[in-house]
């Protein structure tokens, strides 16, 4: 009965062992990256390219207005200068500066809109770096609960560890050797308990005889149906 009871003690160590590691390593792939995280800075990041288009475009458009206004103001005080009197080159210059006029008027309306676009542009980028903000503090927080259980976690599944090897000396090889094929072939359960000459795992009902080897044997016995360690409390 001790060689079952120690294979069971040892499968409650190997099962919790386990479990401390998958969530250890759930932890750090959640500390190594964090998706919402990821998606805030990629959101902040291509608001603010925006912005900067936005702001070149509104550059560019101010550059055209600015340009286009030194012509028309040359072209005015060549019309108003007193120095072209043939009426065909005055009616000329007379077309030219309504033309420079009604380009610039078009310009202006150009720079008026790259103002606008700017504007929501800027909104846009704000509204991101807000998000960003509210997301690092959310993360930071989340990050150092998740610190702590990640530290309490170690703790354990070192305690656990010296558990375990206090167990492995007193279990022979064979024995250990058994449970370990077992318990990789039966995912992590190759001891089970038994409950009413019932194996609790398939529920194969024992005969009397099989069930008092169970308690009483000093070597393994295994259900017949399901092939585990049995073992009872
Ligand atoms: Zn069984």
């Amino acid at each position: 009965m001790s060689v079952t009871l120690n294979l069971f003690r040892l499968q409650q160590l190997d099962t919790r062992l386990d479990q401390v590691n998958a969530r250890l390593n759930a932890i750090q792939t959640a500390l190594e990256n964090n998706a919402e995280l990821q998606a805030a800075q990629k959101a902040q990041a291509a608001a603010e390219a925006d912005l900067l288009k936005a702001e070149k475009a509104l550059k560019h458009a101010e550059d055209e207005s600015a340009r286009q206004r030194i012509k028309l103001e040359q072209a005015d005080s060549s019309l108003y200068s007193g120095h072209i009197h043939n009426p065909k080159e005055l009616q000329d210059l007379q077309n030219d500066v309504a033309a420079l006029k009604r380009q610039l008027a078009t310009l202006e309306d150009a720079q008026l809109e790259a103002m606008l676009a700017i504007e929501e542009a800027r909104s846009r980028f704000e509204a991101a770096c807000t998000a960003l903000t509210s997301t690092q503090g959310r993360v930071i927080s989340q990050n150092s609960s998740l610190q702590s259980e990640h530290d309490d976690l170690l703790r354990e599944a070192e305690r656990l560890a010296s558990q375990r090897n206090a167990v492995l000396p007193i279990i022979a090889p064979a024995s250990l050797a058994r449970y370990t094929s077992l318990r990789q072939e039966k995912r992590g359960n190759a001891v089970t308990t038994i409950s009413d000459n019932t194996c609790d795992t398939c529920g194969a009902l024992l005969t009397p005889g099989h069930a008092q080897a169970v308690r009483f044997s000093t070597e393994i016995v295994t259900c017949p149906s399901c092939g585990r360690i049995l073992f009872s409390n």
